[in-house]
C-alpha cells in the first residue's frame, strides 16, 4: 500500500527524523492560511501516489494517449490543455501566501504526468503546504528489504534529489549499501558513521545520524517494504532535514496498521477495488484487450504468457481464487467487462476445489444480467465439467469453447481483432 508524502512524514517525524514543518490542505484558501502560518514562504507540493513531481508536468485534463504524452515530453508549453502559465509541475517554491494561493489554484483539480503515472497522469486533490529551506546540498536514503540477503538494507547516495535508479547506472559507485541486522537495529551511531562515509559537513554529523536511525525505526514500525528519503538535505545554515518522503507499507501487514486513516483510494485503480471489495482474489489491470478470468495466480500467468504467444495482450490479470459462489463469478465476470478495452473475454477455469458447473452459471448470469457483448471464450475442465458444458449448452448463449489453453488463446486472439 502506497501513502502520500505527508503521511510519511508524520511517520517519520513521529520517530525522529527531522522534516520540514507543513500542513496538507485541499483547497487555495487553505493553502493560503497554511503559508501565513508557515511565514510565506513555503513550498506548495501536489500530493499525488507517484514520485518525480518535480519534473512532472501539468495538463488541466487526463493525457489520454501515449502520443499525448511523448509530446508533453518534447514541449510541455505548448502543449494542448497543459495549464496556462504552468510550464513544470508540482513542486513550487513560493514567496507570499497570495502566491501560495495562486499555485495552489493551478494545480488542485489538474492532472500531474510524471514518469512514474504514466500518460494519463493524476489527478491533484491534495497539496502539503510546507516552509521553504536554502538548500546547500542534496543527499538520499532509503531502507528496503534485499530480498538475496534476506535482511533490511540501507542504501545512501550523495547525489540526491534525482532518480536513484539513473544515479546507479551511470555511477554505481555513488551509491552505498548497508546491510542491516535486525537484532541490531540501525542505532544512531552507524548512522553517524555512514554520515562520515558520505562526506557530509562536520556540523551535521550528529543529525543524519538521527535521520538514518529514525529512518529504520519508521520502516520497522509501519511493517514498509520501502522507506525512501529523496532528496534529504543540508540547508545554507547546515540544518539536516527530510525534504521529501516515500513509504509503501507492506499490504501483508495491513491487518496491523492504521490502514484505514493511511489508505487513500481515491489513488488506486478504481476497478481493482471494485474486485477487493467482491472478494475476488486477486485483479490487477493492463493495457490489452483480453479480459481474462482465470482461478489459480500459476494458471493466470500461463493463461497470460499463452495470450502472448497466440499475440495477444491480456487486459488484466485475474486470480478468481476459489469459485464456490455464483455471485463472484458474476461480479468478476463484469469488472472484466467494465474495462473499456476489452474486446472478447477468455475463462480458463481448472476446476479443482473450484467448481466448473458455479462458473458456468455464472459465466451465463453475468451476460443476462449485464447484457454483455463480448465473445467468451471458454476453456472450462476438471471438477462437475459435464455438468458445467451443459449449463452452457442449455443457455442457448453464443460461447466459444476450447479444449485446451492454446486452443483457447488462439480463439480469444481472433475473437478481440473481430
Ligand atoms: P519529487 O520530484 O516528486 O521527488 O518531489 P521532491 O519533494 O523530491 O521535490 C523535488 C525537488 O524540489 C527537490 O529535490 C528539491 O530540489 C526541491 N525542493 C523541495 N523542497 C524545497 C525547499 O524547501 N527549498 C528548495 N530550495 N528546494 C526544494
Ligand atoms: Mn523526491
Amino acid at each position: 500500500m502506497k501513502i502520500h508524502e505527508y503521511q510519511a512524514k508524520d511517520l517519520l517525524a513521529t520517530h525522529g527524523v527531522p522534516v520540514p514543518r507543513g500542513v496538507a490542505v485541499t483547497t487555495a484558501r487553505e493553502a493560503k492560511r497554511a503559508a501565513n502560518d508557515l511565514g510565506g514562504k513555503v513550498v506548495v507540493k501536489a500530493q499525488i501516489h507517484a514520485g518525480g513531481r518535480g519534473k512532472g508536468r501539468l495538463v488541466a485534463k487526463q493525457a489520454q494517449t501515449a502520443a499525448m504524452y511523448a509530446k508533453l515530453e518534447a514541449s510541455p508549453a505548448t502543449m494542448e490543455g497543459a495549464v496556462k502559465g504552468s510550464r513544470v509541475g508540482g513542486v513550487r517554491l513560493v514567496g507570499s501566501a497570495d502566491r501560495a494561493q495562486a499555485e495552489a489554484k493551478k494545480i488542485l483539480g489538474n492532472f500531474l504526468v510524471t514518469h512514474q503515472t504514466g500518460p494519463a497522469g493524476k489527478k491533484v486533490q491534495r497539496l502539503l503546504i510546507e516552509e521553504q529551506f536554502a538548500i546547500a546540498d542534496e543527499y538520499y536514503a532509503a531502507v528496503l528489504i534485499d530480498g538475496a540477503l534476506g535482511t533490511p538494507v540501507m542504501i545512501v547516495s550523495r547525489e540526491g534529489g534525482q532518480a536513484i535508479e539513473e544515479v546507479a547506472a551511470r555511477d554505481p559507485k555513488a551509491i552505498l549499501r548497508v546491510p542491516i541486522d535486525p537484532s541490531e537495529g540501525f542505532p544512531a551511531y552507524r548512522g553517524r558513521q555512514l554520515a562520515k562515509q558520505l562526506k557530509m559537513p562536520h556540523a551535521t554529523i550528529f543529525q543524519a545520524g538521527a535521520l538514518f536511525a529514525g529512518l529504520y525505526r519508521a520502516f520497522l514500525a509501519s511493517d514498509a517494504s520501502m522507506a525512501e528519503i529523496n532528496p534529504f538535505v543540508v540547508t545554507a545554515d547546515n540544518r539536516v532535514l527530510a525534504v521529501d518522503a516515500k513509504v509503501t507499507i507492506d499490504d501483508n501487514a495491513a491487518f496491523r496498521q492504521p490502514v484505514a486513516t493511511l489508505r487513500d483510494k481515491s489513488e488506486e485503480e478504481p476497478m481493482e477495488i471494485m474486485a477487493e471489495e467482491a472478494g475476488i482474489g486477486s485483479y490487477i489491470k493492463l493495457d490489452g484487450n483480453i479480459g481474462c478470468m482465470v482461478n489459480g495466480a500459476g494458471l493466470a500467468m500461463a493463461t497470460m504468457d499463452t495470450i502472448k504467444l497466440a499475440g495477444g495482450e491480456p487486459a488484466n490479470f485475474l486470480d478468481i481464487g476459489t469459485v464456490n459462489r455464483v455471485e463472484l463469478v458474476v461480479e468478476a465476470t463484469h469488472i472484466i467487462n467494465l474495462d473499456p478495452n476489452v474486446k472478447a473475454i477468455l475463462v480458463n477455469i481448472f476446476g479443482g476445489m473450484a467448481r466448473v458447473d458455479v462458473v458456468a452459471e455464472g459465466l451465463v448470469a453475468a451476460i443476462k444480467k449485464y447484457r454483455i457483448k463480448h465473445p467468451i471464450i471458454a476453456r472450462l475442465n476438471g471438477s462437475n465439467v459435464e455438468e458445467g458444458r451443459r449449463i452452457i449448452e442449455a443457455s442457448g448463449l453464443d460461447f466459444i469453447l476450447a479444449d485446451d489453453l492454446g486452443e483457447a488463446a488462439r480463439k480469444a486472439v481472433k475473437a478481440a481483432r473481430a
